[in-house]
């Protein structure tokens, strides 16, 4: 039983990060009505940190002594989590930082990963303070599981990495015009789409990717060929109980950034393998044994996309796009898989409305919409033609041009369900 494990292994010393700016700006006072009591009754000491600014809790956590924590947990929305993952991976330690187990309490507007947990617990969908009392509970047992990171390439910026989404087009937008309702809380993403709506437009460019399996569009058949993937592996990637001291074993390290060589169902060749290392070799953080440069051809066993028209790409790592966006009904944790979305143009605004609708209960791949296109990936590469955009990953805003990504399967730690 986890819950008998984790308490074995008490107390845990967690550091509590609580963005005080982060959605409607109510953070600190939730924090103050659930959070500290739920924390104490459970007996998981807690030290909390009130972030000053953009920025402070990368800076804190790419400088922490981390031997001091079995735990880092934020307070807020995605947005600051993203600066944690992306702190610890910029450590020259960082093989052994970004273990350290990561937890998530919902406290800003765009809360994802936090609505991805509460789903994979299965319990029925919930939100505001519902939602954090529910992560909360997570939280308070303690139970580590591996989560899948995304490493993404961008023409001139260093290498960033993501434990939600990328998106580009009216997802992109929607996220970032909506940034100024923030003080209403989750309602701005309806508000910024209804907005988006009446202004619809395209957005130019190419899609490629490498699919994940032999183009199985099949849920059944992927969902039986990663289990038998999840049975062949050395260490299982399921549930552990926190550790008291987090584990520091190098050995059972089988995160895919080792997928040249690895047993899983893609035929990737030796060469493109060693090819691409040099470019990322220099910094810290895992191998993109997938990727070429930007501007090299893309090899042979990839779907190369020719210029189209496009009204969205998205593509998510975890369940959530946001508390009520059931986005990626399948995905879990660390399936290794990229969902990828996109939605070809000429699709109507009454389409795209029924179809942003019927996410919000994960209803929008049967509703058999020809516009939209869903595929699992481990890697891809999006070119836009339009001069100016927006991409986002994880929410937030990130040089606009072209962009590749490649999944790591299993690269961080979460405390989730
Ligand atoms: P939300 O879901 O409300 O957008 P986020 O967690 O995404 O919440 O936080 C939004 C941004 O606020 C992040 O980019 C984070 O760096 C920044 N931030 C953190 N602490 C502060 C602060 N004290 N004042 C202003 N911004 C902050
Ligand atoms: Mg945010």
């Amino acid at each position: 039983d986890g819950l008998l494990m984790s308490e074995l292994c008490r107390p845990f010393r967690m550091m509590l990060l609580v963005n005080p700016q982060s959605g409607k700006g109510q953070a600190l006072a939730l924090y103050n009505n659930h959070i500290q009591r739920m924390l104490n009754e459970a007996g998981v000491p807690h030290t909390l940190v009130i972030t000053e600014r953009q920025n402070h809790a990368r800076e804190l956590v790419r400088e922490a002594d981390l031997s001091q924590w079995d735990a880092l947990v934020i307070m807020s929305g995605d947005g600051l989590l993203y600066e944690v993952i992306n702190g610890l991976l910029e450590r020259p330690d960082w093989e052994d930082a970004i273990r350290t187990p990561l937890g998530v309490l919902p406290g800003g507007s765009g809360n994802a990963l936090a609505a991805s947990i509460h789903h994979y617990s299965g319990a029925s969908p919930v939100s505001g303070e519902e939602l954090l009392v529910s992560c909360g509970f997570l939280l308070c047992k303690g139970l580590v599981s591996r989560m899948d990171l995304v490493s993404i390439h961008l023409s001139s910026s260093p290498r960033l990495f993501s434990f939600l989404s990328l998106a580009w087009g009216f997802i992109a937008d929607v996220d970032i015009e909506s940034e100024k309702y923030r003080h209403i809380g989750a309602v701005r993403f309806t508000i910024g789409t209804l907005v988006r709506l009446a202004s619809l437009r395209v957005y130019r460019g190419k899609l490629s990717y490498l699919p994940a399996a032999e183009d199985s569009t099949n849920k059944g058949d992927l969902r039986n060929n990663m289990m038998l993937r999840c049975n062949n592996q050395a260490s299982p990637s399921g549930p552990a109980s926190l550790p008291c001291r987090p584990s520091r074993d190098f050995s059972h390290q089988n995160t895919s950034y080792n997928s040249c060589h690895s047993n899983n169902s893609l035929n990737v060749r030796r060469t493109e393998c060693t090819s691409s290392r040099s470019a990322t070799n220099a910094l810290p953080g895992p191998t993109d044994s997938l990727l070429l440069p930007l501007d090299q051809p893309l090899p042979s066993d990839w779907v190369v996309g020719q210029e189209e028209d496009f009204v969205l790409m998205l593509a998510m790592y975890q369940s959530h796009l946001a508390e009520d966006l059931l986005a990626a009904p399948d995905a879990t944790l660390d399936d290794g898989i990229i969902h990828l979305f996109y939605i070809k143009a000429g699709i109507s605004r009454i389409a795209l409305l029924r179809l942003l609708l019927a996410m919000e209960k994960g209803a929008h791949l049967a509703t058999n919409c020809q516009h939209l296109v869903h595929t699992k990936v481990r890697a891809l590469r999006l070119e836009p033609c339009s001069p100016k955009g927006i991409i986002t990953v994880d929410g937030e805003v990130v040089q606009y041009g072209p962009v590749q990504a490649e999944v790591h399967r299993g690269l961080a730690r979460l405390i989730s369900g």
